[in-house]
């Protein structure tokens, strides 16, 4: 069956649509959905509260805004992109969806989002889980006393934090750290064994950026350019995010 291009928004005007638009590079390739389905079928989010990505961007394209603004969809989106790679018209639907999020007052946003943001902002660490560079430290000799104690063929493993000039800076999800810290050493093992020359910071170390997931820029921002700096200080030559 030939699918069918469909023109968008002769209905009513969206705000969504708009703004989407008028900052993609080629034009605003949202009027060109065949609403095949293929971004839905690849979607994480898809089937949560009876919506997927593409009946998303048929609201926008219809102009439904208040529809779009009181579902909480948006926010089940993980920012995967899969439906962008899927998309044969390569519409870029988490743009709209960042949109989507960043027009909704901050104090409507979902609390545990805006929380892990705020705590990030704290320290240079960046951590979502508000953890500072002292802790951060301790858990991580810690941790590798532990091993180096404990366990055989590991008497000297490295988990080197400021290591300057090393290859390799590596990020941790923050929540290992303070949850789960023995799940940090499986990859410490590997990049021993492996011979690689890494470090973790004493700043901006933690992987994740839930200031992204809120839709603010600012925040976002600063969050990478205290990462990058942390990269920068101890002149590592590759940045190795694992999130
Ligand atoms: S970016 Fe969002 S909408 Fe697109 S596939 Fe991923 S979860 Fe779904
Ligand atoms: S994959 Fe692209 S063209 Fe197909 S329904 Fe989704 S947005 Fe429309």
């Amino acid at each position: 069956m030939r699918a069918e291009e469909i023109r968008l928004g002769k209905t009513r005007k969206s705000l969504f649509k708009d703004h989407v638009m008028s900052i993609l590079p080629d034009g605003g390739n949202l009027n060109l959905c065949l609403t095949c389905g293929a971004c839905a079928s690849g979607c994480p989010a898809s089937g949560i509260g009876d919506m997927d990505p593409r009946r998303f961007l048929r609201l926008a394209a219809m102009g439904a805004d208040d529809e779009i603004l009181s579902s909480d969809w948006a926010w089940w989106c993980t920012m995967c992109q899969r439906c962008i790679y899927a998309c044969p018209m390569k519409i870029d639907i988490p743009q709209l969806i960042f949109n989507v999020r960043a027009s909704r007052p901050r104090e409507q946003r979902p609390k545990g989002i805006v929380a892990s943001c705020d705590a990030a902002l704290k320290h240079d660490t960046c951590s979502a889980m508000g953890v500072s560079e002292e802790d951060w430290r301790f858990v991580v000799e810690d941790v590798l006393d532990e091993v180096r104690a404990g366990q055989a063929g590991f008497e000297k493993l490295q988990a080197p934090v400021d290591k300057v000039g090393a290859e390799l800076f590596l990020n941790q999800n923050s929540r290992e750290p303070v949850t789960e810290p023995e799940e940090m050493v499986p990859l410490w093992k590997i990049l021993n064994l492996a011979g690689a020359d890494w470090t973790y910071g004493s700043k901006g170390w933690a992987a994740e950026n839930y200031c992204m997931f809120m839709a603010d820029d600012a925040s976002w921002e600063h969050i990478i350019r205290t990462k990058v700096k942390a990269v920068e200080d101890l002149r590592c030559k590759a940045w190795l995010n694992t999130e």
